[in-house]
């Protein structure tokens, strides 16, 4: 993650909270949030799906919830600030840590004893880019599970980072129809979507360096997903890049889910 690089070691010498929205987790409020961090060391930089957290000196950390549209970015003191700009820390270097987040779902709060891993984010699983990803326990959860792949997919106690358009895309490289029951699943088949998750999250992550001004650095990978890489999300009616059968859409869980009908059937009843 790019982030790490520019933070830790350094101190936060001032907070600003733009909207007082973005820390509603906060339940000692705005003020505490802001006293707290003030001339505080930052120690690292940590991830786990759409949730960020810094380690602070002392053993408390930040805990950042990206939302739908939350975005962490670094800038030079001469960059203009963001739209949407929530919360900004300026660090001791004289760069700013910015908080953006356009819908306000996201938000920040201080996670006491949180530095090794924040207890409120305990339960979330870890993701598919995670070093300590374990894809044989993985698998075997999995199947447990005993539900549609896609529905498995977005579970983030199972795995964390795949949203809606990286379970479409790579269920479609993989492929798998997104109903497929998980108890079925070959080992194969398991291990071929993991692949794909992965490469999908990084080729996400690779372009979203080049959505921002270079004097940002974007950490939240799925806004920067550009149009033109996907192959199935989102392209209702154009025809498959594989075998040229139109694109199909269904409804799923209050979302949509895109197919292509020839490479990824739906499993027939009774059957897988
Ligand atoms: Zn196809």
């Amino acid at each position: 993650m790019g982030l790490a690089e520019h933070v830790v070691g350094r101190r936060i010498e001032r907070v600003t909270v733009h909207h007082p929205r973005s820390v509603r987790r906060h339940e000692p409020g705005p003020a505490d949030f802001t006293d707290r961090l003030t001339m505080v060391t930052v120690v690292g930089a940590e991830r786990r799906g759409k949730y960020l957290w810094l380690p602070l000196e002392g053993g408390d950390a930040v805990l950042a919830h990206l939302g739908m549209s939350g975005q962490m970015l670094i800038a030079g003191p001469d960059v203009d600030e963001p739209r949407h700009l929530r919360i900004a820390f300026d660090l001791d270097d004289g760069n700013r840590l910015l908080f953006a987040d356009q819908r306000i779902f996201g938000g920040m709060s201080i996670s006491d004893d949180g530095a090794e891993l924040p207890p409120e984010i305990a339960h979330i699983a870890r993701d598919p880019l995670d070093a300590l990803f374990d894809p044989a326990d993985f698998r075997v959860r999995l199947r447990r599970r005993q539900t549609g792949v896609k529905r498995a997919l977005l579970d983030q106690t199972l795995v964390s980072g795949v949203g809606n358009i990286y379970a479409d895309e790579a269920l479609w490289r993989t492929p798998l129809h997104y109903a497929r029951n998980t108890r079925h699943l070959r080992t194969r088949e398991v291990d071929d979507l993991l692949g794909h998750v992965g490469a999908v999250m990084l080729e996400a992550l690779a372009q979203g360096g080049t959505t921002f001004d270079t004097l940002y650095v974007n950490v939240n990978g799925e806004s920067g997903y550009f149009e033109r890489s996907l192959a199935v999300y989102g392209q209702e009616g154009k025809a498959c890049r594989r075998c040229g059968t139109a694109i199909r859409r269904d409804s799923f869980m209050n979302r949509s889910s895109f197919t292509c009908p020839t490479c990824q059937p739906r499993p027939r009843r009774g059957r897988w």
